[in-house]
């Protein structure tokens, strides 16, 4: 086997790793984040990093404290969204900008996935592993989080058309063969880490077990999160609707029992023949339920149609901040809470852009 990475001749180059870190709200883990993951790739100084932070809309002052992180350190780059996209989103685009990065790492940026594991990663990678995802041995989430995460990845494992390994977030590595892959999923309600499933290659489990967040609370409130699930499973089953069949056939052969059983009675035991009108009636709002219910899990397919058929772009970007290179669509204002002084970018303030 060859020695990774397998490099073009052409890329004498150390090795490039790029981290993909998606930023919510985080300002006030953003420093110390940073902080422990540069500490963290100093221990590889035979390799190159990059830091793209994707800025999902943030309303606090998480821009300008990615900002001032790209004044002191130039391999920090920043893409800020026009508005919020969601986590999915937020690391596709991060995963876009990366195509030239040897291996890609996507982490979140609160500190409850550890940086030290991300190294451990790319000792995997070094020994031929194309996709390294960290799989948590346990969690410190709320009971409830812990119940209804088990339940979804019961559900899935079940459904899915791909296995899609449990207790496993994005926290993962991916080789660069299998970014290229990845990018040319294009569909708007995302379930990442089903996608990187879906694409194959060699894929190892590394176990970590997981922070809680530094600072902050978490953007997964139970709405999101059954969205989430159920992108997770409209995306990768078709199950669901194969259900409605195979449920329409038993209450048929139901029916066609009981009405058989309405027509013996009829003819051989008529002193027998009840009105029957609380069945009747109890049948009536138990098919009607049904029905409704069968055409909901329709609808949720085709919801997905009609989102996919539009083919809108996934994301805008207002702002790119990378190397020497700086792109405004618009001058980014602080938002909400954040303080007066506008936000500058360090490089395009030093004369770089
Ligand atoms: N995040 C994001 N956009 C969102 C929500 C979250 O980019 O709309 C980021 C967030 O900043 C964090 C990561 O995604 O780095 C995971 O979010 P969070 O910690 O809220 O989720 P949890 O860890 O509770 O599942
Ligand atoms: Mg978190």
């Amino acid at each position: 086997m060859s020695e990774r990475p397998t490099t073009t001749p052409a890329r004498p180059q150390r090795p490039l790793i790029t981290y993909v870190l998606p930023v919510y709200d985080e300002e006030e883990n953003l420093a110390a984040f940073h902080d422990v993951l540069e500490r963290a790739t100093r221990t590889r100084p035979d390799l190159r990093f990059e830091f793209i932070y994707v800025d999902d809309g943030s309303r606090d002052d998480s821009l300008g404290r990615l900002l001032a992180l790209r004044g002191a350190d130039h391999r920090v780059s920043v893409l800020s969204f026009s508005r919020n996209y969601g986590h999915q989103i937020a690391v596709t685009a991060g995963l876009d900008a990366a195509a030239d990065a040897d291996a890609v790492i996507v982490m979140d940026t609160d500190l409850q996935d550890p940086p030290s594991v991300s190294m451990e990663m790319i000792e995997r990678w070094e020994a031929e592993a194309d996709v390294v995802y960290a799989q948590r041995r346990s969690r410190r989430d709320s009971a409830f989080k812990r119940g209804t995460a088990y339940a979804f990845y019961w559900a899935l494992d079940r459904l899915a058309s791909v296995k899609i390994p449990r207790n496993v977030g994005d926290f993962r590595l991916m080789d660069r063969a299998v970014v290229a892959e990845v990018s040319r999923y294009r569909e708007h309600e995302r379930f990442l880490r089903g996608i990187v499933a879906d694409v194959g290659f060699r894929q190892e489990a590394l176990l970590f077990d997981r922070d809680a967040r530094h600072a902050g609370r978490s953007h997964y409130p139970l709405r999101t999160m059954l969205h989430f699930a159920a992108n997770g499973i409209l995306g990768f089953s078709t199950a669901p609707l194969r259900w409605i069949s195979r449920l329409g056939i038993l209450i048929s052969g139901v029916s066609v029992a009981l009405a058989c059983y309405v027509l013996y009675v009829r003819l051989f035991v008529p002193s027998q023949a009840v009105p029957g009108w609380a069945f009747l009636g109890v049948g009536m709002f138990l098919l009607s339920g049904l029905q409704l219910v069968m055409m909901g899990v329709i609808g949720s397919y085709l919801g997905r149609v009609y989102v996919e058929t539009q083919d809108r772009p996934l994301y805008s970007l207002a702002m790119t901040a990378r190397g020497t290179h700086v792109s405004t669509r618009r001058v980014p204002a602080p938002r909400a809470s954040a303080s007066r002084e506008p936000v500058v970018d360090p490089v395009l303030a030093e004369g770089g852009g």
